[in-house]
């Protein structure tokens, strides 16, 4: 029987209603949420990006700024843009768009925005809240996964979730999530022996590989859940990391485009008013 596809769109589009309705309340209340971007250089991508999270704050009812600097700028001068936001009472949420052009020190400069702020949850102090169970601002693209299993009632605990993918951004707080769910999880990585065999045990699969097609029909075991976060760029067209023939075996699929992505803006827009909640309003 084929997968049932799982909509990320009709789940985000929930979502941001239900964010553009708190933020109404939060503006009658006097506190208008506000999410700043710092934006380096002309990466093509990252302009999409940007602009996709500045059109996703304004359909929210939020306010955002975008801060951009020259591709050539200092390390100083970006790290004084983060410290003024970092004071700035009317900003709530603070974003640095990745990748930084390489003469800048990515870490540092994530080192410096306030835990507190610091929406797209890659301080080390918000990867440590995670790892201790305590609350924090966890990263987008996971937590949306997160969201998208319990729209679909797709029970985790017990269950043997394999992600493959290890990176700050979206395995390792995955696997941490998922654990939290208590489901049993095994990480795989470009070093994993046996790749294969051990997606094949998996009741859920996580794909964060960033490689086109690499989770194929052979490796699920029928019935699986099978997420794909993979955003690659084919001849012109974006597909996943997990072929689409797995729709044949596996019992729930994301699909690219339409999938993981769609949750990733709108978890965006919710730790941001989790960040103004955090500032006492
Ligand atoms: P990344 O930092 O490049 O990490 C990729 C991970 O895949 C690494 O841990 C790497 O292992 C592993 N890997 C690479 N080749 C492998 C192989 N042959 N076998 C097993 N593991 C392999 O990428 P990322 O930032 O996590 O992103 C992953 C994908 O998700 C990309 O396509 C990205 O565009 C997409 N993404 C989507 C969203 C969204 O909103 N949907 C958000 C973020 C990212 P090593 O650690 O051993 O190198």
């Amino acid at each position: 029987m084929a997968a049932v596809m799982i909509d990320g769109r009709a789940v985000a589009a929930k979502w941001k209603e239900e964010i553009a309705g708190q933020t109404r309340e939060m503006i009658e209340r006097g506190v208008t949420p506000h999410l700043a971007v710092v934006l380096v250089g002309e990466n093509a991508a990252s302009q999409v990006y940007v602009r996709n999270k500045e059109n996703a704050c304004r359909k929210a009812g939020m306010g955002s700024t975008v801060i951009r600097l020259e591709e050539d700028c200092s390390q100083q001068a970006l790290e004084e843009v983060v410290k003024g936001l970092n004071q700035d009472p009317a900003v709530h949420g603070i974003l640095v768009q990745l990748p930084l052009p390489a003469h800048l020190d990515e870490a540092a400069v994530l080192r410096l925005i306030d835990p507190d702020k610091d929406v797209d949850g890659f301080h080390a102090m918000n990867s440590g809240r995670l790892m201790n169970g305590q609350k924090g601002f966890v990263p987008c693209t996971p937590l949306g996964v997160m969201k998208l299993l319990e729209a679909y009632d797709i029970p985790v605990r017990g269950k043997h979730a394999v992600v493959i993918g290890r990176s700050n951004i979206v395995g390792k707080p995955m696997a941490m999530l998922l654990l939290a769910a208590d489901a049993t999880v095994t990480v795989c990585h470009s070093r994993t022996q046996n790749l294969s065999e051990i997606v094949r045990q998996a009741d859920i699969v996580v794909a964060a590989v960033g490689r086109a097609g690499f989770v194929t029909k052979d490796m699920i075991k029928p019935g699986a859940v099978v997420i794909d976060v993979g955003i690659n760029r084919v001849d012109g067209a974006i597909v996943g990391d997990v072929d689409p023939e797995v729709a044949q075996k596996a019992g729930y699929l994301t699909p690219v485009p339409g999938g993981v992505g769609q949750m990733t803006i709108a978890m965006l827009l919710h730790n941001t008013l989790e960040a103004v909640r955090l500032h006492g309003w």
